[in-house]
């Protein structure tokens, strides 16, 4: 499409977009308690509220009210298999069976579970191929389950970096470091979307050659999930994790998501860190000490979950349902993504530089550098003291993020207009 820089012009994509009306189902905060609605671009960090969230958990406060300990039970969405009410949207969003997803714990403690379970080193294959500047997070929780297995560090993490001048790391590159590694790699965990960068990797080539060299493959998800289309089970990925309050809009620290593939369902030889709510159903409740796990994503539960998180999950995932689900998200989402950059370039094509990658390489979010006589922190705190909430990520990184369930054209055009002036 032939796109036009002019608010006159956005506003006509927002009348022709299907999915407008879906901004109405957000609470949008608003500028400095105007009745004005920023310009909200930080849903990559903590997406916005759907107004059924409130709904759903006041549902649960008061079954706590009236039925106390019964909740669990006689009711409607009763609590004790209440995670399995996230399973179906949970699995569509990713792309799994159902028996292959299910919500519990946080990301970080989730790939530490899922760690225990799926880098299992030996003396010759004990390396993690990471990338060199992932989430630190991510780094944290790989250098030290390679620790706690006895291995140095430094011998054991591949780390991948870009080519020299560039800020994304090109798939040929990650291919030859596992082909040069294969002998060695027990595990290779990337992210399915690059936090800093906004990069898409190619999930289904890394989970191929994964499989071609006999490695276990797992993917961070914090910047995948409701935001690009994925296919986990058809591409044989082992497991991955994601947090449900950047694009699943579930909340500050809600709890967070985990797949594991079907083919690891009913190996009884997988070490694990069990507890109760992991135990064959059948059987929890008779309180015996043998352990029998759940024989899907289900076993690696630990805890009985906390229901007001999953009560909002809940309702994103509903909200997602409304929408049509990820894939008609998806391509409102690069149409979004794709004007943005259009504006950017017409405009300030000399001031800002998008490292984002273009076409199927991105997502939501545009990661913006900018080459001005201000740094790019000053432009930063010049755009939110003007009505734009996106987010900084040091070292140099405005990251912003069009939404496609609450943002519209417009708001690209007013962004840009903010961004201008700050220049
Ligand atoms: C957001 C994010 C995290 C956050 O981890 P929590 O355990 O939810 O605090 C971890 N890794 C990546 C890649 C992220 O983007």
């Amino acid at each position: 499409m032939a796109f036009e820089d002019s608010l006159a012009f956005a506003q006509s994509l927002d009348q022709q977009d299907p999915l407008a009306h879906m901004r109405d189902a957000f609470h949008i905060p608003k500028i400095n308690g105007s009745n004005e609605d920023e310009i909200y671009f930080c849903g990559n960090s903590l997406g916005l509220q759907p107004k059924l969230t409130s709904q759903y958990l006041n549902d649960e406060l008061t079954k706590w009210q009236q039925l106390g300990v019964k909740g669990h039970f006689d009711c409607e969405f009763p609590w004790m298999p209440y995670h399995e009410f996230l399973t179906e949207e949970s699995a569509k969003l990713v792309g799994a069976k159902p028996s292959e997803v299910v919500c519990m714990n946080s990301l970080t403690a989730n790939l530490h579970f899922l760690m225990v379970s799926f880098y299992r080193p030996t003396q010759q294959k004990f390396k993690v191929l990471i990338e060199d500047h992932a989430f630190p997070s991510d780094h944290y929780a790989v250098e030290s389950q390679i620790k706690f297995h006895g291995f140095d560090p430094d011998e054991a993490m591949v780390l991948l970096k870009p080519r020299e001048g560039e800020e994304c790391l090109q798939l040929d590159d990650i291919l030859a470091t596992i082909d040069a590694h294969a002998n060695e790699l027990a595990l290779i965990m990337l992210p399915g979307v690059q936090y800093y960068t906004g990069q898409v990797f190619d999930m289904q080539a890394i989970a191929d050659a994964a499989q071609h060299h006999d490695i276990v493959v797992g993917f961070d998800l914090a910047h995948a999930t409701g935001n690009v289309v994925m296919k986990l089970h058809d591409w044989g990925v082992d497991f991955a994790a994601w947090c449900s309050y950047k694009y699943l809009n579930s909340g500050p620290g809600s709890v967070a998501g985990c797949f594991v593939h079907e083919k690891h369902h009913d190996n009884a030889d997988l070490p694990r860190f069990a507890g109760w709510w992991g135990h064959d159903k059948a059987t929890r409740f008779k309180m015996e000490n043998h352990f029998i796990p759940i024989q899907s994503a289900e076993g690696w539960q630990l805890s009985n979950p906390p229901i007001l998180s999953l009560a909002a999950i809940r309702a994103s995932l509903d909200t997602f349902k409304q929408a049509g689900g990820i894939s008609a998200l998806r391509d409102k989402s690069k149409q979004l993504a794709a004007y943005l950059r259009f504006l950017l370039n017409n405009r300030l094509k000399n001031q800002v530089e998008i490292i984002t990658p273009d076409d199927q390489l991105s997502g939501c979010q545009l990661s913006i550098c900018i080459n001005s006589n201000k740094t790019g922190k000053d432009v930063f705190n010049a755009i939110e003291a003007a009505g734009v909430t996106c987010d900084w990520r040091e070292p140099n990184v405005i990251r912003v993020a069009p939404v496609p369930l609450y943002n519209t054209f417009e708001d690209c055009v007013r962004f840009v207009d903010i961004l201008e002036a700050s220049l």
